[in-house]
């Protein structure tokens, strides 16, 4: 800790701001965190870790902007997020810089990301007919059932580093249009775009202190599972950070959304287009550095499709190296130089394990970023479902590569790996796309395209979302005709009507 203070006054970047009661705020915290430009590893930032009271002010200030903001009518909620589609439209190109800046992708895939979130802002626009709710009538003699869709009071969100822009906006958009009051712990390693979204958002008329964004880590993290006042939370990032959130977030008694890690296998039938298919496992591998959940990071080559592999390798070997704000960038740094030494490390288990290394970007050298976190696009073949570099989530521009016989053995080392974010099915034949379909044990499956984080994104926000963040009322009235009334008491169940 004293470390990491020492480091932060010696270094001194601009400081990241809280954001409570509608105030971008200056921490008292004694604890900061130096935010790094990964493709030179440049401290251009400060992030601190909140104190406890300002946690509480942040939480407070939630608490009591809900009763105001939860009767404010939805076509007055709409009118908000309409402005706000807007705002983020017009700035598009400066959210993608500060995402480059902090993240390390590339400027088109940052304005991408922040497109995807887009999208979900679009779609909280939908509100009118999104809260509708149900009704029964004359569910018996005089007597009509009807639901109606509410909040739930104060919600949080805690993200992750490889989404900006687009993970944010699946929380709290969502979220707030519902009707909740939201707290935001956005990742320590890329606040600036959450922090330009929320002034956003107060630029398109949201009132203070509806949003309320806090920085930090654990104790944040943990701040956010244990106060009463927060009815739910919504998680997106790592196996082992998610399994304890929603551990002790459920413990609590919350509604918890646990969004995890990820292996996705991409299963290449020999009957596939072959230069579209290997196009698209290119680009789902080695885009973005492999930093998505959505990335295709496993290949299985099934049967005459193994002859391809010298032609995947090929098409990677190809793809440029460099920092993401460079012209013709394909391949950006990693986050960290924690994530690059965890990826080698993970390439050399490969290796010492008997796989085949046919593409090895440990080495890869950035002309003017010598110090930035690069791995180039990396291939490993013969791997076996024992191996290391197998069992575990890379997060890196590494593609591991299984050979099976068949259809069926394809699918049966899908099912037994334990990660089921998503798969991908390469093939023309109709029959196998739907055997593959139906019988592999995968929550998303796509078919004759990459793993799409439009998939997850239809899942979480559009389908989902709206239910994650209201809950349900169930009114049963009984207008009785003046001539029907009671006149003794009911003391058994009706077994009619
Ligand atoms: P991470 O789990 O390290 O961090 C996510 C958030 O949790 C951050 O806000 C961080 O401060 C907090 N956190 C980290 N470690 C914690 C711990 N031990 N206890 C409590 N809180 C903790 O994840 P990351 O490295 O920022 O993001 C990459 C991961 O996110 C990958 O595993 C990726 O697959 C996953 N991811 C999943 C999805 C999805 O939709 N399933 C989407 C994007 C990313």
């Amino acid at each position: 800790m004293a470390t990491t203070v020492m480091r932060s006054l010696l270094k001194k970047g601009p400081t990241t701001k809280l954001f409570i009661d509608g105030k971008f705020v200056e921490s008292k915290t004694s604890e900061w965190l130096d935010i790094h430009n990964p493709a030179t590893n440049e401290v251009i930032a400060r992030v601190p870790k909140a104190t406890q009271e300002e946690m509480l002010a942040a939480v407070d200030s939630c608490s009591q902007s809900y009763h105001s903001w939860s009767e404010t009518s939805i076509l007055a909620r709409q009118q908000i997020f309409l402005r706000y589609q807007q705002l983020i439209k017009d700035n598009i190109k400066e959210l993608a810089r500060s995402i480059t800046l902090e993240q390390g992708k590339t400027l088109a895939d940052a304005e991408g990301d922040v497109f995807r979130g887009l999208q979900v802002v679009e779609h909280t626009c939908s509100i009118t007919s999104l809260m509708l709710g149900e009704t029964l009538p004359s569910i018996t003699k005089d007597m009509d059932t009807y639901t109606y869709r509410l909040p739930i009071g104060v919600c949080a969100g805690i993200a992750p580093f490889n989404f900006p822009a687009m993970i944010p906006l699946w929380m709290f958009p969502m979220g707030m249009v519902c009707g909740n009051t939201y707290l935001l712990k956005p990742s320590e390693r890329v606040p600036a775009c959450t922090m330009l979204l929320a002034k956003m958002l107060q630029d398109a008329g949201m009132p203070d202190g509806t949003l309320n964004i806090i920085h930090g880590q654990h104790d944040a993290v943990n701040f956010i599972c244990d106060h009463p006042a927060i009815k739910a939370i919504s998680f997106v990032g790592s196996n082992q950070a998610g399994e304890y959130i929603y551990e002790r977030g459920s413990k609590n008694g919350k509604r918890v959304q646990s969004n995890m890690g990820a292996k996705n296998h991409g299963v290449v039938m020999p009957d596939a287009n072959k230069e579209t298919t290997l196009n698209q496992l290119v680009g789902a591998a080695f885009g973005a550095a492999g930093q998505r959940c959505m990335a295709l990071s496993t290949a299985i080559l099934v049967g005459e499709a193994r002859s391809w592999l010298p032609e995947l390798v090929e098409r990677a070997k190809a793809l440029r190296v460099n920092a993401g704000d460079q012209a013709g960038v394909d391949v950006g740094p990693l986050i960290s130089p924690q994530a690059k030494e965890r990826v080698n490390r993970l390439i050399q288990s490969g290796v010492d394990e008997g796989a085949q290394l046919l593409l090895d970007g440990r080495n890869v050298k950035v002309q003017g970023y010598e110090n930035g976190n690069f791995v180039g696009p990396t291939i490993i073949g013969n791997v076996t479902p024992q191996m290391k570099c197998y069992t575990e989530e890379i997060f890196g521009p590494v593609l591991v590569v299984l050979e099976a016989e068949s259809l069926d053995d394809a699918i049966s080392l899908v099912n037994n790996n334990p990660y089921g974010n998503g798969t991908a099915i390469f093939t023309t034949n109709g029959a196998t796309a739907r055997k593959y379909t139906h019988k592999v044990d995968v929550g998303q499956v796509s078919v004759c395209g990459p793993m799409c984080v439009r998939t997850l994104q239809c899942l979480l926000c559009f389908l989902k979302g709206i239910q994650f963040y209201t809950q349900i009322k169930t009114v049963t009235s009984q207008w009785k005709a003046e001539d029907s009334t009671v006149k003794t008491p009911a003391v058994s169940m009706p077994t009619m009507g």
